[in-house]
């Protein structure tokens, strides 16, 4: 493996997808990771693009058969993983490998793949964080009260990571991202 991996991991309805669709503009070297997940195609997600959508018992295939890089449970209600086999190919070929996963992922990386820098995405305040994903509007209340619990336990954690980046400001977000890519890849 010549390039190390990131993992990117931060609370929901913080930015994380913007700031990396802002990374792969300006930097084609970088490879995103598509997750397997149990839940749902949301309205205009396409499979084998946004995730692989799965269904329960191919995604315990996946985990008996040793293909999941690792996998958790987010929000308390869907399984969400990472196939093992594109990330070492993606590494292979001299690839910026970029996984984007929750807080239990990132742990589990953070063992199997220790050479992996990790970088926790955090909003200025978490008062941000309910205003987003309310504006956001693909989940109801009862979603994103679930989702809002979930973030303040990732918060909690951001210390574990190697990088705490900001989202403050989009631009400047990515910038911040992408000069710690560089300087490792
Ligand atoms: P969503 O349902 O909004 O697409 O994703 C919810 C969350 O699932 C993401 O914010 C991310 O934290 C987590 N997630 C997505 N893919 C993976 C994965 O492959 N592994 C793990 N552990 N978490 C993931």
């Amino acid at each position: 493996m010549s390039t190390p991996a990131f993992v990117v991991c931060g609370p929901t309805a913080v930015g994380k997808d913007t700031l990396i669709r802002r990374m792969r503009g300006l930097e084609p070297r970088i490879w995103l990771s598509i997750s397997a997940t149990t839940r749902d195609p949301r309205p205009g997600e396409v499979d084998g693009v946004d995730y692989y959508f799965v269904t329960q018992s191919r995604f315990d295939e996946l985990i008996a058969s040793g293909d999941m890089l690792e996998w958790a449970v987010v929000h308390g209600v869907h399984r969400y993983g990472t196939p093992r086999q594109p990330v070492t190919e993606a590494l292979d070929r001299g690839d910026i490998a970029l996984l984007e996963v929750d807080l239990a992922g990132a742990r589990q990386v953070r063992q199997s793949m220790p050479e992996a820098t990790q970088i926790f995405i955090a909003p200025p305040a978490f008062e941000d964080l309910a205003r987003r994903l309310a504006a956001r509007g693909t989940e109801g209340p009862e979603e994103r009260q679930r989702r809002l619990e979930t973030a303040k336990v990732e918060l909690a954690a951001a210390d574990e990571f190697d990088h705490v980046v900001v989202n403050d400001d989009v631009a400047r977000a990515t910038d911040e991202l992408l000069s710690i890519i560089r300087s490792m890849g």
